[in-house]
């Protein structure tokens, strides 16, 4: 983020905080206030505090973590960040995701140094430091910086964070503080009864930390009666109007809208000074665009590893509706379990979608998507992954059966896609994956190049594996072309089908740089070629 933008006031900070249950939204309201407060013309930055011990994201399991979101420096993050930036439409960098391994590591690194010059090295201060030192840094030159502490209020790992933002307020005063506390309230179904007592705990739990909040946000699953509203603001000695209860809706996008038409928007003018009406037409015409009774259809199918959770592959998910919408179509995902896919899966879907992936499970499934897309003139999106594959896919069409990636086939004689020189003998370190923006050249007059509207584009990367132009001649044969590269020609970025409707390619993720007000043009592609 630009770090000039503020339009010198005095420097506001929102913490967003959790209590009762993870999991219900805290990012969604973190990045939709921010998206309200940009749509008053503030600038708003957004960070995210993680107190795990891990140093970043990336060796986090998706199954279980969700997506690694990887932003355009490289940073493998959190999938909050994916949040952050569709509501936001600003690109993140590392400075936006703060873990308490990463601190800690430094922290450890600088004891060793003796750097603390023989003092005792501890929590409070030195980590405390250290977090409100990564929040001015994520937050410098903004009207408004938003910070999100990950997990929930009491949790062991985190109170090293709740500490730092309750001291925050003594270092930049507590009027240019606001602190949200986002909070569950559960429906018990044999008495038909919403139950607030968890959530009183909850705030009892930060009010004993020392934090009072200046607004407390109600998550419920359905609609609840304003009484629940009044008895949390009861107990935890707040006034009514700081309680704002918000149910699930239908739509995400929805909530920068409800923020604005609750009384939250009247503490946030207050706080931040900025009384202006949010411009919020966007958000109603995407919300509007979603609804719509759509003209076209389009199945998709997904063909991938972990088919239970779809955080997994949120922003591949975000940026295939994204461009439905756009489309007028109404979307359907089939979710293909690589594992057990074959013809009968594909022929039931309109499009095919594989996206990325590490290790051998599930890739034999992968590889006969993409060989059936080429053979039947299937609309066909191959993600990183996806594009390994459907090299694979062609160049064992074009004769050389053990054709393999080396990801999946160590030994083969026909390493279609492997590790560069350089790179071998280093693939567990995690340190040897491209990471972050890269730029592409496409050939012009290329599918490509027509979807982009450009000769040029720079995406998003995260892998390791790279297509082996030695055999560019099979992978041609296989109905194949390469049709990007990187501007030195070493690196394949883009393939095609050569006579296909749409079959394209990249060894990018395009779905990290969708918006949900401008989806990528890739994905439109594969709805354009899908919808019927
Ligand atoms: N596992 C492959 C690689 O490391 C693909 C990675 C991905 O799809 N992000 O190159």
């Amino acid at each position: 983020m630009e770090s000039t933008k503020s339009h010198g006031r005095k420097q506001k900070y929102i913490f967003v905080t959790g209590g009762v249950l993870s999991g219900v939204g805290k990012g969604i309201t973190a990045a939709s206030i921010g998206a309200v407060l940009k749509a008053q013309g503030l600038a708003v930055s957004i960070q995210k505090c993680d107190p795990y011990l891990n140093v970043d994201a990336g060796l986090l399991n998706p199954a279980e973590h969700g997506e690694c979101f990887v932003a355009k420096d490289g940073a493998e993050t959190d999938l909050d960040l994916g949040h952050y930036e569709r509501f936001l439409d600003e690109e993140m960098t590392q400075k936006n995701a703060t873990l308490s391994g990463r601190l800690l590591s430094e922290l450890i690194a600088d004891e060793r140094a003796g750097k603390f010059g023989g003092k005792t090295v501890q929590l409070v201060p030195h980590l405390t430091r250290a977090i409100q030192k990564s929040i001015v840094i994520a937050g410098h030159g903004q009207d408004v910086h938003i910070v999100e502490i990950g997990g929930t209020v009491g949790d062991y790992e985190g109170l090293s964070f709740v500490e730092a933002i309750r001291e925050f307020a003594l270092r930049v005063g507590r009027e240019n503080c606001m602190y949200v506390h986002v909070v569950y309230v559960p429906f018990i179904g044999t008495s038909k009864e919403f139950k607030s007592k968890p959530a009183q705990n909850a705030l009892n739990d930060l009010r004993g930390f020392g934090i009072v909040p200046d607004a407390v946000i109600v998550r419920t699953d359905n609609p609840a009666p304003v009484s629940i509203a009044k008895k949390i603001a009861l107990f935890g000695g707040l006034p009514e109007t700081s309680v704002l209860m918000m149910p699930n809706v239908d739509s995400v996008f929805r909530i920068p809208e409800g923020i604005a038409n609750s009384t939250l928007m009247d503490l946030l003018d207050s706080f931040t000074g900025e009384t202006k009406e949010p411009e919020l037409s966007g958000w109603r015409e995407l919300v509007k665009k979603q609804r719509a009774k759509k003209a076209h259809k389009a199945v998709i199918g997904l063909v991938a590893k972990y088919t239970d959770n779809e955080d997994t592959y949120i922003s591949v998910l975000e940026a295939l509706k994204a461009a439905a919408w756009d489309e007028n179509t109404e979307l359907e995902i089939k979710w293909i379990n690589a594992e057990t896919a074959g013809d009968d899966d594909f022929a039931s879907v309109n499009g095919i979608l594989v996206p990325g992936g590490f290790g051998t499970r599930g890739l034999e499934g992968k590889i006969a998507a993409a060989g059936y897309a080429l053979d039947h003139n299937k609309p066909y999106l191959g993600i990183c992954l996806g594009l390994q594959m459907a090299v694979v896919a062609a160049t064992r069409k074009a004769g050389l059966k053990d054709a393999s990636s080396t990801e999946l086939d160590p030994d083969t004689k026909h390493d279609v896609v492997y590790i560069m020189e350089g790179q071998a003998g280093k693939e567990s370190t995690g340190g040897t994956l491209r990471l972050g923006d890269y730029p592409a050249k496409l050939k012009a007059g290329s599918k490509i190049a027509e979807v982009y509207g450009s000769e040029k584009a720079t995406e998003r990367h995260r892998h390791r594996y790279e297509v082996n132009q030695k055999f560019t001649k099979e992978i041609e044969a296989g109905g194949l072309t390469i049709s990007g590269t990187s501007p030195d020609g070493k690196l394949v970025e883009y393939i095609e089908g050569t006579n296909h409707p749409y079959f394209v390619a990249t060894q990018a993720h395009p779905e990290f740089r969708s918006r949900p007000m401008r989806p990528h043009p890739m994905f439109v592609g594969l709805i354009r070629a899908s919808k019927h």
